[in-house]
């Protein structure tokens, strides 16, 4: 069976996430979006975790959740994201946990650390070794992995507070880590470029703090027989069997922290053609990014494929692509209603973004949206890329390009990689 998965997500508790976050109305966006598993994210929160617990039902032994009676096939997996701190390092850890009472067991341990009250994404005073030991000790299939691993402030590999190592972070812990996310702002192919990264399975979540934005980054595995979780780990982990079929990938320059710069001064600069690391309009430091701590990191060249390595696939969200087309905002009125014409009437958002055809969507909504769709699966789209908090902006292009300055080499289309 295909399992499409977004591991990490949040609830209306945490930080900055919006009020509208159930796990209804969660199952209703994975849907639409044509995932069948998402994470329950935020177990840490007490009220969280009793809505869990109200709201959902085991699916027989497996390890997996549904909603109370529900036949739609989503299926949730019991996940959180802590912050832990240790002196001035502070990494991002992600946490999926097989069964309710681990996940009551290892609350209790990390209440001694923080104030999982206080938010859905908990600040733990203690190291990211120390997380994950706890986490093993409490449950043996307790996986856990660093969040957006490269992100300045809270990435295991970030800029401000990071690491250079996986080693350095988890210390006498790395070998529970299996996997780490690569975050919007980066994608497999500049992950491959750092060979001490080649034993981790690299997982592609939303980190959504809104429904809509579900699924905007996903893991496509492949499970024979039944899905459980330790299946769905096995399946993420183990190379061997070639069942993670691929990611879907955030074209990483639309992230928020691709490039350096200095949003207050409306300054980015490529780290690969310029070592400033001076805003040179204020003289303030520049929030270094992703590409940056990469090419710090990274032992071959740009664009190197990494032999036997998940495929993956880029794609811009719908709303976006609609958002663009009609010059309208991604959450204005017209966007949603083109949106709701499209899907799902002619299937999922995976299914209108790779697969309907073209003419199918021009019945439905206009030309220039069926134009803009087209656009994207050729790939003939330009990103002015993210820094410092600011997302990449989009713009799709009348012709392919003769070169695509702002993409690392080696990029690949969704075409590459369409079933
Ligand atoms: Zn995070
Ligand atoms: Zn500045």
């Amino acid at each position: 069976m295909e399992v499409i998965a977004d591991l990490h997500v949040h609830s209306r508790f945490a930080m900055a996430c919006s009020t509208r976050i159930s796990l209804e109305s969660m199952e209703a966006a994975a849907l639409e979006k044509g995932l069948n598993l998402i994470g329950t994210g935020d177990f840490t929160h007490p009220e969280w975790l009793k809505e869990i617990k109200s709201s959902l039902e085991p699916i027989d032994e497996t390890g997996l959740f549904r909603l109370k009676g529900s036949r739609s096939g989503v299926m949730f997996v019991l996940s959180a994201e802590v912050a832990t701190i240790f002196g001035h390092k502070r990494v991002h850890n992600c946490a999926l946990m097989p069964s309710i009472e681990s996940v009551d067991a290892l609350n209790d341990e990390l209440a001694t650390h923080g104030d999982l009250k206080s938010d859905g994404r908990p600040a733990l005073t203690m190291g990211a070794a120390e997380f994950v030991e706890a986490a093993v000790r409490t449950s043996g299939d307790a996986f856990v992995f660093p969040a957006h691993a490269w992100t300045p402030w809270f990435g295991v590999f970030g800029s401000f507070s990071g690491f250079d190592s996986m080693k350095d972070a988890y210390e006498d812990q790395e070998g529970h880590i299996r996997a780490l996310e690569t975050g919007l702002s980066s994608d497999p192919v500049m992950n491959w470029r750092v060979s001490s990264l080649d034993k981790y399975a690299l997982v592609s979540n939303s980190d959504m703090h809104s429904v809509e934005k579900i699924g905007r980054e996903a893991n496509v595995l492949s499970i024979d027989g039944k899905v459980t979780y330790r299946s769905v780990i096995g399946a993420i982990c183990n190379d061997g069997n070639k069942a993670f079929k691929r990611t879907i990938e955030f074209y990483p320059e639309e992230g928020k922290y691709h490039y350096d710069g200095h949003r207050q001064c409306n300054y980015s600069v490529n780290p690969e053609t310029s070592k400033a690391t001076k805003c040179p309009v204020c003289g303030k430091r520049l929030v270094i990014g992703v590409l940056h701590r990469v090419n710090d990191l990274a032992d071959r060249p740009p664009g190197f494929v990494k032999p036997g390595a998940v495929p993956y696939v880029h794609m811009v969200p719908l709303r976006e692509v609609i958002a663009y087309a009609t010059k309208k905002t991604t959450y204005s009125q017209v966007v949603a209603s083109t949106y709701r014409s499209l899907v799902p009437v002619l299937g999922n958002e995976f299914d209108v973004l790779e697969n309907v055809a073209i003419e199918a969507i021009e019945a439905r909504s206009n030309s220039a949206i069926a134009r803009a769709i087209r656009n994207v699966r050729d790939n003939m789209i330009h990103i002015a890329p993210g820094y410092d908090g600011v997302f990449g902006k989009l713009e799709l292009l009348e012709q392919k390009p003769e070169s695509a300055p702002a993409k690392p080499a080696g990029q690949r289309g969704m075409s590459d990689f369409v079933h």
